[in-house]
């Protein structure tokens, strides 16, 4: 369990992030997808992340300060579909600067919706932070709208999809923000992180 969690400032671009001196890990993922839940979830506050999803903000790096000792950073959701290669727009840009460059980032957790088959924009998405060397946990969201049953299926599809093309399999967790589904794996796993 977190104790404290501070809304700190929302940036532009990496470079104008907070000095990259602290552990850090983001969370990413198609927009409604539940991640401000989540991330209320984590942090057992209600609103924390609807402080950076005021209309002006949603396409910043916004900073959360976790108990006084790392960052939670909550990026804009992407959207691969709409851009193609070549045209990557500013967003992207600014997305995948952040991703290859912020030194201080550990993780990327990748919010996925439990209740779809694996989707293209999803795969292409880990295909590419596979191909960049980003290290990241995929986390099923919205469990409690479908069976458990179902959500476990869908992971499963996923890890089938991926197991042709990846060697090494991330972590999954099947969550719930309704629920609290998950919530005690995921802080579990990111005290591990902040121990090692
Ligand atoms: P974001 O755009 O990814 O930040 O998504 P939000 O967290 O704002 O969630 C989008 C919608 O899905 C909202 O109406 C949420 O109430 C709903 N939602 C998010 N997570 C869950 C969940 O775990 N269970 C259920 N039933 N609804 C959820």
């Amino acid at each position: 369990m977190f104790e404290q969690a501070t809304y700190l400032i929302s940036s532009p671009s990496y470079d104008q992030c907070p000095k990259p001196d602290k552990f850090e890990i983001a969370f990413i993922g198609r927009s409604n997808v539940g991640k401000s839940s989540l991330i209320n979830m984590l942090t057992g506050r209600k609103n924390l992340a609807k402080t950076s999803g005021k209309p002006g903000k949603t396409q910043l790096i916004n900073h959360f300060l976790i108990d006084d000792s790392w960052y939670l950073v909550d990026l804009p959701g992407y959207g691969y579909a709409k851009t193609s290669k070549k045209n990557r727009d500013a967003w992207a840009l600014m997305i995948e600067d952040y991703l290859v460059h912020r030194e201080s980032l550990q993780i990327v957790f990748v919010l996925i919706d439990s209740r779809l088959d694996p989707q293209k924009i999803d795969l292409e998405f880990i295909t590419w932070l596979g191909e960049n060397g980003v290290p990241f946990a995929l986390v099923f969201t919205k469990a409690d709208k479908q069976s458990v049953n179902k959500g476990q299926q869908n992971m499963a599809k996923f890890k089938r999809v991926m197991k042709k093309d990846w060697a090494e399999l991330p972590p999954f967790f099947l969550t719930s923000s309704e629920t609290g589904l998950g919530k005690e794996q995921i802080t579990s796993y990111i005290q591990s992180l902040l121990e090692n």
